[in-house]
């Protein structure tokens, strides 16, 4: 073979190779490009299903709270503790949560001839003692009030109304707005309290600024209790800001409720 021949074969065989290498790359690079589509275009699909399934999703969580039902993860989380049931310190009573018939605690007398569920009774006058111990005069106004005592309470309340010059029914939805039908207070479940403050017993917003509101607002969860109304609470609770009603849950609800920002009936998912 000539030089020249042999040359040629020389640069002819790495040629061969080259070509061979880079034909094989180039398949290669075809094979991922093909499988980078696809791959793409999954998961554009994909995209698309989850965008329409979130749709879907919002669309049935509007639904859900349209109903009146709390259906965040949170609360979902929450309400599965209260699977087997709610625990006694935690039961519900309110407009639409009337008491369980004839259901009447076991009571414990506190103080001013009041009493309160006994189980309850402990806390209580270790908050009162509390208070007192750091210079602070609160004053155990309403406690345990049986169903028949909130009716007295319910037409005492229509019938002054009524002397004022109102009409039954006017005088009846003005008394829903203070007081509570029979069987949907609190106080009949012998767990709530009104506390005021000594040198002011009034039922209005004035309480909020006094000394006791303040200390009790501040402590109460230490002692098993949440203050059960807050202001600007209205829409889940139904009741007006009541500074002097409080509520005993237990500490460690109280704590987990407290911490929540959460009212009785948000907590529970049962808002309306
Ligand atoms: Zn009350």
């Amino acid at each position: 073979m000539r030089p020249a021949q042999r040359r040629l074969l020389f640069f002819s065989v790495i040629f061969l190779i080259l070509g061979s290498v880079g034909g094989g790359f180039a398949g290669k690079s075809i094979g991922r490009k093909s499988a980078e589509r696809t791959a793409k275009k999954a998961i554009t699909d994909a995209e698309k299903k989850l965008e329409a399934t979130q749709e879907e999703l919002q669309a049935a969580n509007q639904l859900l709270q349209d109903s009146g039902v709390i259906n965040d993860e949170e609360t979902r989380k929450r309400l599965e503790e209260f699977q087997d049931g709610i625990p006694w310190n935690m039961t519900l009573v309110n407009t639409v949560h009337s008491m369980e018939e004839g259901y009447v605690p076991e009571l414990t007398e506190v103080e001013n001839g009041l009493s309160v569920d006994a189980r309850i009774a402990e806390e209580l006058n270790a908050m009162l003692a509390a208070a007192r111990a750091d210079g602070i005069n609160p004053y155990l106004l309403s406690a345990y009030r049986s169903i028949e005592r909130q009716a007295q309470v319910f037409n005492d309340t229509v019938q002054s109304w009524m002397e004022q010059g109102a009409d039954y029914w006017t005088a009846y939805q003005n008394t829903c707005k203070e007081v509570a039908l029979p069987g949907t207070s609190e106080h009949g479940l012998g767990l709530a309290v009104d506390i005021v403050d000594n040198s002011y017993t009034g039922l209005d917003a004035e309480q909020a600024n006094t000394a006791t509101a303040q200390w009790l607002q501040a402590h109460c969860a230490e002692y098993g209790f949440i203050l059960r109304y807050p202001a600007d609470k209205e829409s889940a609770t139904g009741i007006i800001y009541e500074a002097w009603h409080y509520r005993y849950v237990g500490k460690e609800y109280a704590q987990k409720i407290q911490a929540s920002g959460l009212t009785l009936e948000e907590y529970l998912g049962e808002v309306y």
